[in-house]
């Protein structure tokens, strides 16, 4: 998030003075590593949990087709971004299918359903389904082999889907606003923020040398992933007053046989189990980290109370507020499927995740998949007038209303929906600059300002365009 509006403020403001303070000893290792997240660039393809059936057995399709929609304008930065030398190569997206593979007469007619309701927009045309084996062996040999044939099964995919590295997209813009005279500061904890005539001071604490230093700033972004909250609450804004978080983290297993590996060219989403959160959707998932393909599966949820892979155990009780502990208990209140499905993934032996495993690839084999620690997702909490709290499973942006202070809560699809979601903040923090921006943003987005998912010619150029420049045809 934070590369992706240091690079569009430095694209469109070139004399603006940035500087980035990140934690850690490198850009992107938190969520947007691709260790510790789905990577899917969720374009919602494949991912079931956007298409949900409603009470009736009707799909409604608006959610997928906005956040494809969406992930069609992070491409478009991402060629720009090639083209530009903002990022080293293209070698951090890939062609890869999508697929969603359901079990079961009634998850086959959901399917159907949702195919029915998809296939028309243009941006999912190229969808296609099936309940037949052998193509389901042809499309993912690994999931048809050893499957007993009486199963109904059904399978949809489309052929041009991507794996997106996000870190290494994160560690090159990085790099490259760096280049661009960014000031980039690693092993650098942002402490704490406070108002400061009219706009905000840092108190920044330097890892390596412990020295503490303050910074000045006329707009600050939060774009700290789970660290966001934190820094928010002690911002004082008012615009935070009612949100929580709750943290969600996860495990992955991976591959360790290079022959199973490349036997496998796909994303394969499922069906989530009842009360798992909507990103914790079981697949079966081809991905290239660095360059290197590997496969894993999952994810298995669990519970653990940091906001960060890197923090620790009080995050969540040092996140709890006056204002804050209604919607907090509100949502305890309302989700016991969700803490009966955390309680059942935390207590899941290694061999009942193999089993899971072997729902997806029948003939798996656990010893040679080693089980990795996921990511923290922190789901947002918020005040809501009827419930008391909700908990919401995109992401939320948090703005002051005078504009100077800006962060990003919650997960999924993030990583994937980073442009649109920054050139929105763009628009809500600096309104004076913002139109005078809209032709260098059209550089960088050629289809800015107009749909694509209802304009099929403008569709079929930027599609071509953007899988020119990144090496996808
Ligand atoms: C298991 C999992 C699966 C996911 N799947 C997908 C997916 O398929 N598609 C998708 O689009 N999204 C997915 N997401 C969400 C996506 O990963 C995130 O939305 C995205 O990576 C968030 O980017 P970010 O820059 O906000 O946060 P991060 O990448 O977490 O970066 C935040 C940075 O801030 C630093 N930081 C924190 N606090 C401080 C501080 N006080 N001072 C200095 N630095 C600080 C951290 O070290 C970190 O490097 C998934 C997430 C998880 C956990």
């Amino acid at each position: 998030m934070s590369a992706t509006l240091g690079t569009l403020i430095n694209q469109l403001e070139p004399t603006w003075s940035i500087g980035l303070f990140e934690n850690l000893d490198q850009a992107g290792l938190e969520s947007s590593s691709p260790w510790n997240n789905a990577g899917t660039g969720h374009s919602a393809l494949c991912e079931l949990n956007y298409t949900a059936a409603k009470a009736d057995g009707s799909v409604d399709p608006a959610k997928a087709i906005g956040i494809n929609e969406q992930f069609q304008i992070s491409r478009q930065f991402y060629a720009w971004a090639v083209e530009n030398k903002r990022v080293a190569g293209n070698g951090f997206i890939n062609a890869l299918p999508h697929m969603s593979f359901v079990i079961g007469e009634d998850h086959s007619k959901y399917l159907q359903t949702r195919y029915d309701a998809l296939k028309p927009n243009v941006l999912f045309d190229e969808l296609e389904i099936t309940n037949d084996l052998d193509t389901i062996n042809e499309w993912t040999p690994l999931v048809a082999k050893g499957r007993d044939e009486s199963q109904k099964v059904a399978a949809s995919r489309v052929v041009s889907g991507t794996d997106v590295d996000f870190g290494r997209l994160t560690a090159d813009l990085t790099n490259s606003l760096g280049a661009a005279g960014a000031s980039i500061n690693f092993g650098h904890k942002v402490k704490n923020l406070k108002r400061d005539g009219a706009g905000w001071e840092l108190t920044v604490k330097d890892k390596a040398s412990g020295a503490v230093k303050t910074v000045k700033a006329k707009f600050v972004f939060v774009g700290a992933g789970g660290g966001a909250l934190p820094l928010l609450q002690k911002s004082g804004i008012d615009e935070i007053k009612g949100f929580g978080g709750f943290p969600v983290s996860g495990q992955f297993l991976r591959c360790t046989d290079e022959t199973i590996i490349n036997q496998h060219h796909a994303k394969v989403y499922g069906q989530a189990s009842v009360g798992a959160p909507p990103m914790s959707v079981p697949h079966l998932d081809t991905r290239f980290v660095d360059g290197k393909r590997s496969l894993m599966f999952g994810p298995y949820a669990g519970f653990s109370m940091n906001f960060l892979k890197s923090t620790g155990q009080m995050d969540l009780p040092l996140s709890l507020r006056p204002h804050n502990i209604i919607p907090m208990l509100a949502v305890a209140k309302d989700n016991m499927d969700l803490t009966t499905y955390l309680i059942k993934e935390v207590l899941k032996s290694r061999a009942k995740k193999d089993l899971s495993l072997a729902e997806y690839f029948p003939q798996a084999d656990g010893s040679k998949w080693e089980l990795i620690t996921a990511g923290q997702r922190v789901q947002v909490i918020k005040k809501d007038a009827k419930k008391g709290g909700v908990l919401q499973f995109g992401t939320e942006v948090i703005t002051s209303s005078d504009g100077t202070i800006s962060g990003l809560l919650g997960a999924s699809p993030g990583a994937s929906t980073a442009t649109p979601i920054m050139i929105g903040l763009l628009s809500r923090c600096f309104p004076k600059q913002f139109a005078g921006w809209e032709s260098k943003l059209k550089d960088i987005v050629p289809s800015y300002g107009q749909k694509l998912n209802d304009n099929p010619a403008l569709y079929a150029e930027v599609k071509a365009a953007t899988d020119k420049a990144l090496g996808l045809n």
